[in-house]
């Protein structure tokens, strides 16, 4: 029989992206982060060395450096939380990190997936959470997708659009069509990608016999979420702003409520947890709370000029394990 996973930690992997060509032609330097191993990345510069909340080396579950694929993240990292989807576990993995660290980049592992699930039926569903408003990335007409709690599902969105995928090639299609709708309303460069998240659901039905009890034949039913998050400066503007914000200002209310969600759940799972406190924990909320599997991945930059937005984020993934 499968275990629970009810006490399982959440798997937090680190990427560190290679330079991009305007670090490289600005003469940025990119060398201060190091991955040391497989498990260890080290800020090689000695200039916060005496700052004793700025330690040097952060562990995690996994760490990639520049020269690691996409397919590596996804075979070595997050394959094996994905797969339990066909054991009917919900499963979410997330890309967490400041714009233009990778996160959308990472998020294409979601392809890697798709390559094996063929066999099972798959549907396909992608929304948008921005400014806590739900728009459905597979429909042009630009409504607000309504939240309804559903006494068997738990919440669901209502009137998202759901495609059953027939190939590999109809996949892409749709994240086409996905990036599309995303950039739609977007007034300067990754301008709305850094303020919205993108959550793009499978939903795979297979056959209980062949994962867990021979006798039994019914359906077994459960959804991946592949999470591409809001720029994590997003929520270092807005704890730096101190607590008592005024509406209006561009606090990120999904980002926020997932950080402490998120800190909550690396404790076991367990105490009150206060899912309906903004869209994006509510529609997880089923894939996240008792039987099922979490990842994430925390996406750097190597730029120093980015150097205080790294750290945070690493902070965050020291949270999360
Ligand atoms: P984000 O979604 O976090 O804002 P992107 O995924 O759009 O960031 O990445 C920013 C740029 O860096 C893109 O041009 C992307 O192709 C490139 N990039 C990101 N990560 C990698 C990587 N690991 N290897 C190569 N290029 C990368
Ligand atoms: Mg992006």
């Amino acid at each position: 029989m499968e275990k629970t996973h009810m006490s399982e930690k959440i798997l937090v992997l680190v990427r560190l992206r290679p330079p991009n060509q305007k670090e490289i032609a600005s003469n940025e330097p990119t060398e201060d982060w190091e991955c040391l191993n497989d498990t260890t990345i080290l800020y090689r510069r000695n200039t916060f060395r005496q700052s004793s909340n700025f330690p040097s080396a952060y562990s995690f579950d996994r760490v990639y450096g520049g020269e690691c694929s996409t397919r590596q993240v996804y075979e070595n990292g997050t394959k094996d939380i994905a797969l339990s989807v066909v054991k009917g576990i919900n499963c979410t993995i997330f890309a967490y990190g400041q714009t233009s660290s990778g996160k959308t980049y990472t998020m294409s592992a979601i392809t890697e997936f798709a390559h094996e699930e063929r066999a099972f039926s798959v549907k396909f569903s992608a929304i948008e959470i921005y400014n806590e408003a739900i728009r459905d990335l597979l429909s042009s007409d630009g409504t607000s997708l309504r939240l309804r709690d559903d006494p068997e599902k738990g919440t669901v969105v209502e009137k998202a659009t759901e495609e059953t995928l027939r190939d590999w090639n109809h996949l892409k299609d749709l994240l086409s069509v996905c990036e599309a709708q995303r950039k739609i309303g977007e007034t300067s460069l990754n301008e709305r990608s850094s303020r919205s998240h993108q959550i793009i659901r499978l939903t795979v039905e297979s056959s209980a016999r062949e994962f867990l009890d021979k006798e039994n034949s019914t359906t077994l039913m459960a959804s991946v979420n592949f999470i591409d998050l809001a720029g994590s400066e997003r929520a270092s503007q807005a704890m730096s702003a101190g607590a008592r914000l005024k509406e209006g200002c561009h606090i990120n209310r999904s980002l926020l409520t997932l950080g402490t969600v998120i800190r909550k759940l690396s404790k076991g799972r367990q105490g009150h947890i206060n899912f309906r406190d903004s869209k994006l924990t509510r529609i997880l909320q089923p894939c996240l709370g008792g039987n099922s599997r979490t990842a994430i991945i925390c996406t750097l930059s190597p730029a120093r000029s980015h150097v205080e937005l790294t750290r945070n984020t690493l902070l965050f993934a020291c949270c999360a394990k």
